[in-house]
């Protein structure tokens, strides 16, 4: 039966974590992999989903099934995170939103509900983008197309190219993927100017934004990060929103995260929601609990809802000063190329401007391992390795 199928190449970020968990070198750094680290090199639990946690197993009554949607609790939560309390849209009820698995089964139910529901709809994409995107949509049949974005002589974007682009291309009724903030791989964000051109670009042109919002939190602050988001959502007809709690809440495994549907009115949202919880059915039929209830179970008990406000920022905080350090000890270290674009990028992840031949040099002889694209995760750096790190980065580039 299977005689004929050939073995597919794994994923390669999956396996420089393997070859960095083989490398004996006691000095190797990992940059590859793309979860947060403390500076001892730790993924930790943070301290209010411990004490969530604690409750809950205090708490829980059943393991019975969920609904299609999850916790119907769940759904207010989501929406104030990403649209702030006071919005509009959520008083308007023309917002609907369910749990899922993670962000990226947010991911695959919209781009089933768009495969299934809006006829030829492609779907543009950043370039470069997370690249699960693509896997994503393509298997949902949806034609994947990619827009001007990384800039890599200015290390900005390439906005007035993907503006062409866009306005050229586009037919009414495509879906344009934005990445609410925090960029994957590049870290360079968009500023507020560029939501406010692409807003007036979506109504001229009839898309439909998708909105993948994977690092709430990571980059400027949890209102800050939503900024674009929230003018965009505020000015357009429809809006799909795929939201991940894996980083923000550091429940990577448990699989959280959340699909919302703007639409223009509360009626239009229902009925298109109820066609989601088709695909929902047909996927995965329910999403898990756990994750779910450690995000509730916080944002309904305010001290643990402050608490956890503290651990993002300290999250944040450590990556935005490892952004800082890693300029002025790259500056110090003699190297010739200017990095200082690294503070300026935001979240996890960083193109470093590093070439492939670089990045491979410094895989062999210097056990780090950074993706062969030079995106560096910011948080494998600590004060124990960033000397190191720089001393060898001006090694390979001189
Ligand atoms: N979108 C982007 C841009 C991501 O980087 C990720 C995670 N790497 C996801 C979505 C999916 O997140 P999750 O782990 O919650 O499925």
């Amino acid at each position: 039966m299977f005689k004929h199928l050939k073995a597919v190449p794994g994923d390669p970020l999956l396996a420089l974590i393997v070859a960095h968990q083989q490398d004996p070198n006691p000095k190797k750094i990992d940059l590859g992999v793309g979860v947060y680290k403390d500076d001892a090199g730790q993924t930790p639990i943070l301290h209010s989903v411990k004490k969530a946690e604690a409750m809950m197993v205090e708490n829980e009554i059943t393991k019975s099934y969920l609904g299609v949607y999850g916790a119907t609790e769940f759904s207010p939560i989501i929406q104030e995170l990403l649209l702030g309390k006071d919005s509009d849209i959520i008083k308007q009820g023309r917002i609907q939103s369910t749990q899922t698995p993670g962000g990226t089964g947010a991911l695959k139910v919209a781009a089933d509900f768009i495969s299934a529901n809006l006829k030829g709809a492609r779907l543009w994409v950043s370039d470069p983008t997370w690249g699960n995107h693509e896997s994503i949509f393509n298997s949902a049949g949806v034609e994947v197309i990619a827009y001007p974005y990384y800039d890599s002589v200015t290390n900005g974007v390439r906005f007035d190219d993907m503006m062409t682009k866009l306005e050229a291309e586009t037919k009414q009724g495509d879906v344009l993927l934005l990445h609410a903030c925090c960029h994957n791989p590049t870290g360079v964000d968009l500023k507020m100017a560029h939501w406010e051109a692409l807003t007036d670009l979506v109504n001229k042109r009839g898309l439909l934004p998708l909105i993948d919002a994977a690092y709430q939190g990571f980059g400027d602050g949890l209102e800050e990060d939503m900024a674009g988001l929230r003018y965009m959502a505020e000015r357009v007809p429809s809006m799909l929103i795929a939201n991940s709690f894996s980083k923000n809440f550091g429940i990577y495994r448990d699989r959280c995260g959340g699909l919302s549907v703007i639409a223009e009115t509360g009626e239009e949202a229902k009925n298109a929601f109820s066609i989601i919880g088709q695909a929902i059915r047909a996927n995965y039929s329910m999403p898990p609990a756990h994750g779910a209830t450690v995000v509730h179970t916080i944002m309904s008990h305010p001290e643990l809802r402050a608490e956890w406000e503290t651990e993002v920022a300290e999250m944040r905080n450590r990556i935005n000063g490892l952004r800082e350090k890693l300029v002025i000890k790259l500056a110090a270290s003699g190297v010739s190329k200017d990095f200082s674009f690294i503070q300026d990028q935001r979240g996890m992840f960083s193109y470093s401007g590093l070439t492939l031949e670089q990045v491979r040099r410094l895989r062999s002889e210097f056990s780090i391992y950074i993706a062969d694209t030079g995106r560096m995760s910011v948080a494998g750096v600590s004060d124990d390795n960033i000397d190191y790190l720089c001393d060898s980065i001006a090694k390979v580039v001189g």
